[in-house]
C-alpha cells in the first residue's frame, strides 16, 4: 500500500511539475552584447514613479462631482505629455510588474512561486545600466533590482517591512515617507559636494515606489474613500516633487518623468489574475524627450474608457508594460536591458526623426540578438537531422532587412525605416516564441502517455484485487512473455541515448522515461485485462453503454463546474433525485427527504456571488448561533443517553460550544474595531490563535464513536472557520456537514438493498485504527457512485463559496482576526486552511461511509484518484499560453487546482484518518465507556 501511495505521489508530482517545463519556462537567454542608440539622448535623468496597485480607471476618471482625483496628472495629460494605458501580463503581482517596467520582459508564472525577494534568475535591468540610481520605497521591491549591484551605483532607501500594516490608521504614510525622504535628499544634496557631482552627471534614474495605494486597496477596496484619497495625496506630492527637482536642476529641461503602476486591482481588493481591472494600469510620461499632447477629434478603441474619462480629444497611446523599459533607456541614452522584449513607442518621443529611427533600429538589433542566441542554443541541443529552424526569419532575411533599414536611414526615409524595424521585431519575437516552445509537443505527448498509463494501471489494480472477475482466469497465463522486460529496458536505453546526445536537461529524462515503467506494469497484467474484457462482454451492450455515458456525463459536469459554478447546482439537483429513482424512497422516507432538502440548500451556494465581495458580518454571527443551536440538541441527547450527569464527553462538548461563542465574539469585535480604525485588539488576536490551535486537539479528545467524533470535528473546524469568514460562506460548512451526515445514513440504507448482510447500527460504529481487511468485500457498481460522490463533494467544497480562479488572488480581509500586518506566507497559510476545512469535513464523512459500508479504503481511494486524474488530463489539454491573459491564468489555475486536489487527497485522507481514529485521553485515563 505504501509503495502505491509513494509511486502515485511521485507520478502526480512529476505531472504537476511538467506544466512548468512544457508551458511556462523562463524566457531568458544569456550572452548578448548591450546596445544603445548612438545619438545624444534627450534627457540626462529620469524620474520613475510606480504607484503600486493603481488601476487606470481610478486615476483617469472624474469623480461624482466631475472633478479629477489627480488634477496635476490630468493637467499633464492635457498640456504637457503623452498618456495611455499600459497593459500588464499575468500574474498581476508586484514582482513581475516591476520586472516588466524596469527590465522589459515578462517573468514566467513559475518565477512567482520561486520567491519574492530573491531573483530566481540573473537578469539585466534599466537601473543596472544607469550611471547612478537612487530608489525609495518598499524593501521587497527595491532589493530585487539592487541585488548583485557590483559597482555600488544603485542606492536604496526603504522603510521597515513591518510597517506595511493593513489595519493601521493611515497607510498613506508609506507614500509620504517616500516623498519626504526624496525632498530631504535633494535638500541635503545642495550641501554635499560628492553627492552633488554625482547628481549632476547624466544617465541617472530616480525610482519612487509608492505602496500606499496597493495597501489601501487591499484593506478598503479600490472603490473606497481611502483609495481615492491616497490617489489625491500622490498627485499632490508629485506636483511638489516635480517642482523640487526642476528647481534643483535650475529648470534645465533635461529631466524626463514617467508615472505608471505595476498592476491594477479588482473591485474586491485582490490582484494576480488577468481581469481587465487588474491588467489595465495608467501610463503618463512628460518632460525631456516626451511629445506634447496631441489633439485629435476621433479615436478608435474597443472600449468606452475615453468617453467615460472625458479624454476623447487627447490622443491615447496604449503600450505593453514591457515597452516602458526601452522607452526609458532611449530617453537617457543607456543600453536597452539585455532581455527586454519591449518595443519603443516612438510616437511618444519628442525628438528628431533620425533619433526615432536609430532608436528603433537599436531596438530591432537588440531583440534580434536574443533570437539568434536562442536559435543557436536550440540548434546545439538538437540532432541536426531533427532540427527544424524558424522559416520566416532566415539568416539572409535578417541581413537583408537590416541592410535595407540602414539604407532608408541614410536616405532620410525615417518612417520607412521605423516600419521595417518594427516588422523585423515582430518576426524576431515570433521566432523567439517558436524556439521557446520548440519541445512542447514532444514533452506533452510523453506526459499524456504517462498519464494514460497511470490511469490504466490504477484501474487494473482495482480490478485485480477487489473484483471476483479474474478469479476464474487460470494462474498459468500469469507470465505473459519473458521478452517484455527486455523490450522495455531496450526502449529505455534507446530513449536515454537520444536524450543524452541532445544534451537535454535532466527533467526531460524524467518525462520521457517515466511512462516506461508505468506501461510495463500495465502490460504485465495482460491476463487481468483479458479477464476483464470477457466479463464486460457478458454485459448487455446497451446497459454497459448507458453506464459509460453516465460516467462520462458525470466527469464532464465536474470539468464544466470549473468554468461555470452553476453546474454544481445542476449536479446537486440531480443528486437530490437519487432516492426517487431507487427503492430508497419507499424504505427510508425521512432520510430521503432530508437528503433532498440539504441537496437543495447546498445547491444555493454556487449561485451566490464569489465570497468576500460583499462582506456581511451578521451572517457570520448567524452561522455561529445556528451551530450553537445544533450543539444544544446534541448535548441534550448526550445527557439523555448517559445516566451520570457530568462526564468527560459532556465537558468537551461544552468547551467546544464555548469556543464557538468566543469565535463569534472575536469576529464581531474585530470587525467593529477595524471599522473604527482602531486596528486589531491584541486580546482578539490571542484568542483567535488559541482557538485555531485548540481546534486540532479537541476532536481527538472525543470518543471515537462515529457521530460523536464527527460532530466534535465539525464544532472544532467551525470555530476556526467562523474566524476566517467575512460573509455567507460561514454557513457553507454547516450545510455541507448536514448533507454529509445524511449521506452516511443514505449509504447505510443502500446496503440493505445489496447482498451485503452484515449491517451494523450506525450509532454503534466506532472509528478504528486498522480496518480489518478480511471484512472487505468485492466492489460493486454502487462503489463507483460513492467515489464519484466524493469527488463531486470535494469539488463543491472548493468552488461552493467562490471560484478561486487564481491561486494568487486572495481576500486578506478574511484573516483580519489573526493578523493585519502584511505577511504573504502567514496569510497564505491561513487562507489555505480556510479552503481546506470543507475538504476535511468531506473526507471525514467519507471515512465514515467507508466504515459503514465496509469498503476497502485502498480501492475506493484509487477510484477517486482515477476520476480526478481523468479530469486532470482534461485540463492538461485545456492549458493555454496564448489568448487573453484571463484565459491563461484560469487555465493554469484549473490544472493546478485539480492536480493539487489529487495530491492533497492523499494528505487529506491521512489527516481524516488521524482525526477520526486517534484518541487522546485527559489525565491519562483510558477511554471511559463504549455506548
Ligand atoms: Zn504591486
Ligand atoms: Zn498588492
Amino acid at each position: 500500500m505504501l509503495l502505491y501511495v509513494a509511486l502515485g505521489l511521485l507520478v502526480h508530482l512529476v505531472f504537476f511539475a511538467s506544466i512548468f517545463d512544457i508551458y511556462f519556462t523562463s524566457p531568458l537567454v544569456h550572452g548578448m552584447t548591450p546596445r544603445f542608440t548612438p545619438l545624444p539622448p534627450p534627457a540626462k535623468r529620469l524620474m520613475l514613479f510606480v504607484a503600486d496597485g493603481l488601476r487606470a480607471d481610478k486615476l483617469y476618471e472624474l469623480d461624482e462631482d466631475g472633478n479629477s482625483r489627480a488634477p496635476f496628472l490630468r493637467n499633464v495629460i492635457m498640456n504637457e505629455g503623452s498618456w495611455g494605458i499600459s497593459h500588464t501580463h499575468v500574474p498581476t503581482e508586484s514582482r513581475p510588474g516591476h520586472v516588466a517596467i524596469i527590465a522589459g520582459f515578462y517573468e514566467d508564472v513559475s518565477a512567482v512561486a520561486k520567491g519574492w525577494k530573491e531573483n530566481p534568475v540573473e537578469f539585466d535591468s534599466l537601473l543596472n545600466e544607469t550611471r547612478y540610481t537612487w530608489s525609495w520605497g518598499s524593501p521587497d521591491i527595491l532589493a530585487m533590482f539592487a541585488k548583485g549591484d557590483s559597482g555600488n551605483h544603485i542606492f536604496t532607501d526603504s522603510y521597515d517591512a513591518s510597517s506595511e500594516d493593513f489595519g493601521a490608521h493611515d497607510v498613506t504614510k508609506l507614500d509620504t515617507w517616500v516623498f519626504d525622504h526624496v525632498k530631504e535628499f535633494f535638500h541635503a544634496a545642495r550641501n554635499n559636494q560628492s553627492l552633488l557631482s554625482k547628481l549632476n552627471g547624466d544617465r541617472i534614474v530616480f525610482f519612487l515606489h509608492l505602496l500606499g495605494i496597493d495597501t489601501n486597496g487591499h484593506a478598503h477596496r479600490p472603490t473606497s474613500r481611502e483609495y481615492s484619497d491616497n490617489i489625491k495625496l500622490v498627485d499632490k506630492e508629485l506636483k511638489e516633487i516635480e517642482a523640487t527637482v526642476k528647481d534643483f536642476y535650475g529648470n534645465d529641461g533635461k529631466t524626463a518623468f514617467v508615472f505608471t503602476a505595476d498592476h491594477g486591482m479588482t473591485d474586491w481588493g485582490s490582484h494576480g489574475a488577468g481581469h481587465p481591472l487588474e491588467t489595465c494600469t495608467p501610463f503618463i510620461a512628460w518632460g525631456a524627450g516626451i511629445r506634447l499632447p496631441q489633439k485629435v477629434s476621433a479615436q478608435n478603441f474597443d472600449d468606452s474608457y475615453l468617453q467615460e474619462w472625458k479624454l476623447e480629444n487627447w490622443k491615447r497611446q496604449d503600450i505593453n508594460q514591457a515597452d516602458v523599459a526601452p522607452l526609458m533607456a532611449a530617453l537617457i541614452g543607456v543600453p536597452f536591458p539585455l532581455n527586454s522584449v519591449g518595443i519603443i513607442p516612438v510616437d511618444m518621443l519628442n525628438t528628431s526623426d533620425l533619433f526615432k529611427a536609430e532608436s528603433m533600429f537599436t531596438n530591432a538589433v537588440q531583440i534580434l540578438e536574443q533570437f539568434k542566441v536562442k536559435m543557436t542554443q536550440k540548434k546545439e541541443a538538437t540532432l541536426s537531422f531533427l532540427f527544424t529552424p524558424f522559416k520566416s526569419l532566415s539568416d539572409t532575411k535578417q541581413a537583408n532587412i537590416l541592410r535595407k533599414a540602414r539604407y532608408y536611414i541614410k536616405q532620410k526615409k525615417y518612417d520607412e525605416a521605423v516600419l521595417l524595424c518594427r516588422e523585423l521585431i515582430d518576426l524576431a519575437l515570433r521566432g523567439l516564441a517558436y524556439y521557446h516552445t520548440y519541445d512542447r509537443l514532444f514533452l506533452a505527448s510523453n506526459v499524456v502517455l504517462g498519464f494514460v498509463g497511470w490511469i490504466s494501471y490504477a484501474s487494473l489494480l482495482i480490478i485485480k484485487s477487489h473484483c471476483n472477475l479474474t478469479r476464474g482466469v487460470s494462474t498459468e497465463a500469469k507470465n505473459p512473455s519473458r521478452l517484455l522486460p527486455y523490450t522495455f529496458v531496450a526502449i529505455g536505453l534507446f530513449v536515454a541515448l537520444l536524450l543524452l546526445i541532445q544534451a537535454c536537461p535532466w527533467t526531460y529524462y524524467v518525462y520521457c522515461l517515466l511512462p516506461l515503467p508505468i506501461w510495463y506494469a500495465v502490460l504485465r497484467e495482460i491476463p487481468v485485462i483479458q479477464g476483464f474484457v470477457t466479463v464486460l462482454l457478458t454485459f448487455r451492450p446497451w446497459c454497459f453503454l448507458g453506464y459509460l455515458l453516465l460516467f462520462i456525463l458525470g466527469v464532464e459536469v465536474l470539468v464544466l463546474s470549473f468554468f461555470y459554478r452553476y453546474m454544481l447546482t445542476a449536479g446537486l439537483v440531480a443528486f437530490a433525485a437519487w432516492p426517487l429513482i431507487t427503492p430508497l424512497w419507499t424504505r427510508a422516507k425521512r432520510t430521503s427527504l432530508s437528503w433532498i432538502l440539504f441537496c437543495f440548500l447546498l445547491a444555493v451556494f454556487p449561485l451566490l456571488p464569489v465570497v468576500g465581495r460583499e462582506p456581511d458580518i451578521f451572517l457570520v454571527v448567524g452561522a455561529g448561533l445556528l451551530v450553537l443551536l445544533l450543539s444544544l440538541f446534541v448535548v441534550t441527547s448526550v445527557i439523555k443517553r448517559n445516566d451520570s450527569f457530568i462526564n468527560e464527553e459532556l465537558v468537551l462538548h461544552l468547551l467546544q460550544m464555548l469556543s464557538i461563542v468566543l469565535s463569534v465574539c472575536v469576529v464581531y469585535g474585530t470587525h467593529k474595531s477595524l471599522l473604527e480604525k482602531q486596528g486589531l485588539p491584541l486580546l482578539n488576536q490571542i484568542v483567535s490563535w488559541t482557538i485555531l490551535a485548540s481546534s486540532f486537539v479537541t476532536p481527538l479528545l472525543s470518543p471515537p464513536v462515529l457521530f460523536d467524533r464527527l460532530f466534535s470535528i465539525l464544532l472544532a473546524s467551525m470555530s476556526t472557520y467562523l474566524l476566517l469568514s467575512t460573509g455567507y460562506e460561514a454557513l457553507f460548512p454547516l450545510v455541507l456537514s448536514c448533507l454529509m451526515f445524511v449521506w452516511i445514513h443514505m449509504e447505510q440504507e443502500t446496503l440493505q438493498q445489496s447482498v451485503v448482510s452484515c449491517k451494523q447500527k450506525v450509532s454503534t460504529i466506532q472509528f478504528a485504527c486498522n480496518t480489518d481487511m478480511t471484512q472487505c468485500r468485492d466492489l460493486y457498481l454502487d462503489d463507483i457512485r460513492r467515489a464519484f460522490f466524493l469527488v463531486f463533494f470535494l469539488v463543491t467544497a472548493f468552488f461552493g463559496t467562490g471560484n478561486i480562479a487564481s491561486v494568487n488572488s486572495f481576500d486578506p480581509s478574511s484573516v483580519y482576526c489573526f493578523l493585519t500586518v502584511f505577511s504573504p506566507f502567514k496569510m497564505g497559510a491561513l487562507i489555505m486552511w480556510k479552503i481546506l476545512i470543507p475538504f476535511v469535513l468531506v473526507m471525514c464523512a467519507f471515512e465514515a461511509v467507508q466504515l459503514t459500508t465496509q469498503l476497502s479504503s485502498k480501492s475506493l481511494f484509487l477510484m477517486v484518484i482515477n476520476i480526478s486524474d481523468i479530469m486532470a488530463l482534461h485540463f492538461f489539454f485545456l492549458i493555454k499560453d496564448y489568448g487573453s491573459w484571463l484565459d491563461i491564468g484560469t487555465s493554469i489555475s484549473h490544472y493546478v487546482i485539480v492536480m493539487s486536489m489529487t495530491i492533497f487527497m492523499v494528505f487529506l485522507n491521512c489527516l481524516a484518518q488521524m482525526l477520526t481514529t486517534k484518541k487522546l485521553s485527559l489525565c491519562g485515563r483510558p477511554k471511559s465507556h463504549i455506548t
